[in-house]
């Protein structure tokens, strides 16, 4: 997929100054501020033009960008841009509007942790589609104290070991120089301030664990590995100090089970159908399986030999996402009857001795000595 140029997202000329750049992007994150629209896509649109403005309002990252477009910023996430992003600046003062959305020093976007749910489903489940319900356990931000874990807010004072940052910095010369290293702090566990008196219905922690019931819709079609993400379904909360800006995503990844019958590759199946060997001598009806459960009745032309496989058009899994259906393969497993009766068995000889003249008495007496003979001559060779 073409990701569209970042002055094209802004609205802005190639030449665009840093003035006009920055009051482009004024105007559009004011326009998809998720809080200030319905659009659903909203979200999408405002992370987009941050991106844009976070990398063509930095001189470095926009020239990298001129010369060589995205892969110019090498391996860059969006959180990184936009924790360079001030907001304050931008909106004069009105940068408050974003504070939930972006939260701590500087600008860092938080946010809920990643579900992945599996669902386990049959051939005929994937054949057919699936709609079902799961349940999932997410933690998500206490509503009783906002997700800070205190009863109220005179219950939380500024810790004094990290002076409300969260992180401890620490300076280690080396060799090399100076190095600072940020971590977070352990007095307070990163959230910047200490409870006096915890919450009480999280017990201080900030989140609470509940069954989040998600409806799912699997088509059909699908194969083992087919994954489904439903946006903002995850973790409502992540790190300690529990506010989140936005929700995780949850993944629901599929595995179907092998089947007893069927093979399946990609949209064909294939099976192996016993034939009885008259049957499969004379030619006729054999009934196949199908796997939505039914049974279709395929002839066989005479003399089909043990191994041969035929196709039936259409008689395979759905193609996902379209109206196609792959195909099955059915290859034929020549069978020989376990017992038969008397008369049968009467029948069977006949047939032998017509097909096989040696298989008369004198031959019989003759293949007991040539048997005999055989066996002395393998005693001579041992
Ligand atoms: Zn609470
Ligand atoms: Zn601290």
């Amino acid at each position: 997929m073409a990701q569209k140029d970042y002055y094209e997202i802004l609205g802005v000329s190639r030449d665009a100054t840093e003035k006009e750049i920055k009051s482009a992007y004024r105007q559009l994150a004011m326009k998809y501020h998720p809080d200030r629209t319905d659009d659903p896509d909203a979200e999408e649109k405002f992370k987009e033009i941050s991106e844009a403005y976070a990398v063509l309002s930095d001189p470095e990252k926009r020239r990298q960008y001129d010369m060589l477009g995205r892969a110019g910023l090498g391996d860059i996430n969006w959180e990184d841009l936009i924790r360079n992003i001030n907001f304050d600046d931008i909106f004069e003062g009105m940068g408050g509007i974003f504070s939930h959305l972006f939260r701590g020093r500087g600008v860092r976007v938080v946010r809920g942790r990643d579900v992945q749910y599996n669902i386990e489903m049959t051939l005929e489940q994937a054949y057919r589609g699936l709609d079902t319900t799961i349940n999932i356990p997410v933690y998500e931000k206490c509503d009783e104290c906002n997700g800070t874990g205190a009863a109220g807010e005179s219950s939380q004072e500024v810790c004094g070991a990290c002076n409300g940052r969260g992180q401890m910095i620490r300076e280690h010369a080396t060799p090399m120089g100076k190095v600072v290293a940020a971590s977070t702090c352990n007095v307070c566990g990163g959230r910047g301030y200490i409870i006096v008196t915890p919450c009480m219905k999280c017990n201080g922690i900030g989140r609470v664990s509940r069954t989040r019931s998600v409806d799912v819709k699997i088509p059909a079609g699908v194969d083992s590995g087919y994954g489904v993400k439903l946006r903002g379904m995850g973790e409502m909360v992540d790190a300690p100090g529990g506010c989140v800006a936005e929700p995780g995503d949850l993944y629901i990844v599929v595995k179907v089970r092998d089947h007893e019958i069927f093979q399946r590759d990609g949209e064909n199946l294939y099976c192996n159908v016993p034939v009885i060997f008259t049957t499969a001598i004379l030619g006729g009806d054999i009934s196949i399986p199908l796997v939505n459960g039914g049974e279709k009745v395929f002839n066989i032309p005479p003399y089909t030999q043990s191994g041969t496989t035929f196709r039936l058009k259409g008689f395979g899994m759905p193609v996902a996402g379209s109206n196609d259906f792959g195909d099955l393969y059915i290859t034929i497993d020549i069978t020989i009857p376990m017992k038969m009766t008397p008369k049968q068995l009467e029948m069977i000889q006949a047939l032998d001795t017509e097909l096989n003249p040696r298989s008369c008495d004198d031959d019989e007496i003759a293949f007991e000595e040539i048997e005999k003979d055989m066996l002395l001559g393998g005693d001579n060779h041992g």
